[in-house]
């Protein structure tokens, strides 16, 4: 595996020394990625397992935030970065339940989603068709694309943003969350960190290195947001989440990106 940045092998080195030590961090961009990402039909077959029907509906799978979690990043995304003519995509949906929830406040949002399994469960369960591609979307149609906890699994990294970047308007927004490899977890389990030993995250962001590809695929004004959304209800996770924050050890990235 190259760089996406497209720097030569040189500049890769082994990013953990314990733990996954698949990973390598590009000197020329910060970026961290797999040195060998799974293959397509082992892919496949990761995703079809995480959205098993008794998956979903018992919560167990690690792919999907749970219901609070939604609510959450809705509250925030319809205070904060949506207007209410907006035409929303939500890329990488899962089985749907962001769509659904933004929807339900009266919003227009559609679902872009790769795995066959979450849209089948999305149409059988929650009644929306989410896209298989989006090849058909005109130029300039979305107003806010969000991508939550998806960019650490793309595959094609560069032209999947690029792609994000040519169907939204001018001056709409790219809204985009990914674990922290500058968080607290990060920084303490290192190669044995719970986001790292996920054989479908393939990418593993800092800062820095998630601004640089945004910028290359075209987005301007990339500016980072402090803002995670808490996974479940109690005061400890709210003084959890706010403590790391404020001393920048959070363990989400949140980033909203825009198109001049
Ligand atoms: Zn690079």
């Amino acid at each position: 595996m190259n760089c996406p940045c497209g720097a030569p092998d040189n500049q890769l080195v082994q990013y953990f020394r314990t733990g996954e030590i698949d990973f390598r961090l590009c000197k020329s961009c910060g970026c961290v990625f797999r040195k060998q990402f799974p293959g397509p039909e082992e892919l496949d077959e990761i995703y079809r397992q995480a959205y098993e029907e008794e998956n979903i509906s018992g919560e167990t799978t690690n792919q999907e935030s749970g219901d609070y979690a939604v609510r959450s990043f809705a509250g925030y995304l319809t205070t904060q970065v949506v207007n209410p003519a907006d035409r929303i995509l939500d890329y990488g949906a899962g089985s749907g339940s962001l769509v659904a929830e933004l929807c339900h406040r009266g919003f227009a949002c559609d679902g872009f989603e790769f795995a066959q399994s979450a849209r089948e469960y999305c149409l059988a369960n929650r009644g929306y068709s989410l896209k298989a591609e989006l090849k058909t979307v005109p130029d300039g149609y979305y107003q806010v694309v969000t991508m939550i906890e998806v960019i650490e699994h793309l595959t094609d990294l560069t032209s999947t943003l690029q792609e994000i970047h040519r169907i939204l308007a001018p001056g709409g927004k790219l809204f985009v969350t990914t674990p922290s490899r500058t968080g607290f977890r990060a920084r303490i389990e290192k190669g044995n960190w719970r986001e790292a030993r996920k054989k479908f995250h393939l990418f593993l962001f800092d800062r820095p290195s998630m601004s640089f590809h945004l910028k290359r695929a075209g987005f301007t004004g990339v500016e980072h947001i402090v803002f995670s959304p808490f996974q479940k209800q109690g005061w400890k996770f709210v003084i959890y989440a706010r403590m790391m924050q404020a001393i920048g050890l959070s363990g989400t990235l949140c980033v909203l990106a825009s198109k001049q």
